[in-house]
């Protein structure tokens, strides 16, 4: 998915082949075992990753994923779009991406820790605070940063609170980190409205997942006034999605006191606080303006993007990769105005990058001055695309990509790469 969504706008801007291949496969990867002495007494082998897509505008950035669903691929297509999604925020920062196959529902904390100390082990001599620096992403925390860090000071002997970002507030951590990706989908999404002409305290929207980025989205577009009436988790005992709906708007507060640590609900607890519960796929078919896919990828895809309805006006994807191409097509054919993953969900590293160069000064910003710098940059990239998209009459993810794509070819081809 990610290298058709780069062949079909590397169609469409100069670069040469030798651009071309350097920059569909990522650069350099580690597979390696991670042996974790269970609580049991039992040894289990996991399976953990490092891809480092590109590091031509500066060190690698990008997350950690503990799912059980992880594969080499998807930790290759989501360094790729660390790639783009720095570039596209003019971070100085490259993309890479790693991840676990493991499933922390299942997991005591130390067992978690020594999955988090064995990764660190396999790779410490590889990333690094000026060469690849991880972060938190699907069930991973500050907690897991910290014993990654902790890890990795006492092989390296000293402190490098620059290794790594997602660190608790106090630890090392940027305050706003935490709501920062939830919010800078929202903080583009108030700027797309406008271009729009809509008012956003007269839209309705449905979210996908209620993750980290999902929870704080739906703040800060209740914050704009906007209704939020749909939001779809996950639940863990029945091992489905589904879907709640409440039409007097969503209470993240009352979810969140029946929602475990990974953002699953209760779905019979939300029944009982007066939600409807409904299929996992409906959050998809609900008559609203905006749709916000904040769960995995591959979710809109060929056989349900025909579900969303003809009100819906805009999609904002703080997921990473939620849409197929073959369902991109027809978002793009239907006209409804999109804000891609690597443009929409870029507060996360690009507070990330004021994480690193608060870490840098050891000297720390309130809260409102990091969501002030955050908003102004990702307003900035906004109008980048947009105006881009309006200039060459093309859709907003291929203006996006074109903005990134070309930062990062300059940037191969000025250090004499390609
Ligand atoms: N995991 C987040 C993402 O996909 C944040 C990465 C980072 O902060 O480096 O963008």
């Amino acid at each position: 998915m990610a290298q058709k969504q780069f062949d079909k706008v590397a169609k469409q801007i100069e670069i040469d082949d030798a651009t071309k291949d350097l920059l569909r496969n990522p650069m350099r990867e580690y597979h390696f075992n991670i042996p974790v002495k269970m609580d049991d007494g039992t040894v289990k082998v996991f399976r953990g990753f490092r891809v480092q897509h590109n590091d031509a505008r500066g060190p690698g950035k990008g997350g950690i994923r503990f799912h059980p669903d992880e594969t080499v691929d998807t930790v290759r297509a989501l360094s790729m779009w660390m790639t783009w999604k720095c570039s596209l925020l003019d971070l100085p920062l490259g993309g890479s991406k790693g991840g676990v196959i493991c499933d922390p529902h299942n997991l005591s904390n130390r067992e978690q820790e020594n999955i988090c100390r064995g990764w660190v082990r396999q790779v410490a001599r590889n990333i690094g605070p000026l060469q690849d620096v991880p972060a938190p992403d699907i069930m991973t925390n500050g907690a897991h940063m910290l014993w990654m860090l902790d890890e990795y000071e006492t092989i390296m002997g000293g402190k490098f609170p620059g290794l790594i970002t997602g660190k608790p507030v106090g630890m090392g951590g940027s305050l706003g980190r935490t709501e920062a990706t939830g919010y800078g989908v929202v903080y583009v999404v108030r700027e797309a409205l406008k271009e729009l002409g809509i008012q956003a305290n007269k839209t309705q929207a449905a979210f996908q997942g209620f993750g980290n980025v999902s929870q704080y989205a739906i703040r800060k577009y209740q914050e704009l006034g906007g209704k939020a009436i749909c939001v779809s988790s996950w639940s863990q005992a029945d091992q489905k999605a589904f879907t709640i709906k409440n039409n007097a708007g969503i209470d993240v507060d009352s979810l969140l006191s029946i929602t475990d640590r990974f953002g699953g609900i209760n779905p019979q607890k939300a029944k009982e606080l007066g939600n409807e519960v409904l299929p996992g796929d409906a959050w998809i078919e609900q008559d609203v303006d905006i749709l916000f896919p904040c769960a995995l990828e591959n979710q809109i895809t060929e056989k349900n993007v025909t579900k969303i309805k003809s009100r819906v006006r805009l999609i904002a994807e703080g997921a990473n990769g939620p849409t197929t191409p073959e369902a991109d097509k027809v978002i793009h054919e239907r006209g409804i105005y999109l804000l891609p993953d690597f443009l929409a969900n870029a507060g996360g590293v690009t507070c990330s990058y004021f994480e690193q160069v608060q870490s840098n000064m050891n000297y720390y910003w309130t809260k409102e001055e990091v969501l002030e710098k955050l908003d102004q940059k990702m307003t900035h990239a906004y109008h980048e695309v947009h105006k881009l998209a309006q200039k060459r009459k093309v859709y907003m993810r291929d203006a996006a990509y074109m903005i990134a794509i070309n930062r990062v070819a300059q940037a191969s081809k000025e250090r004499g790469w390609v």
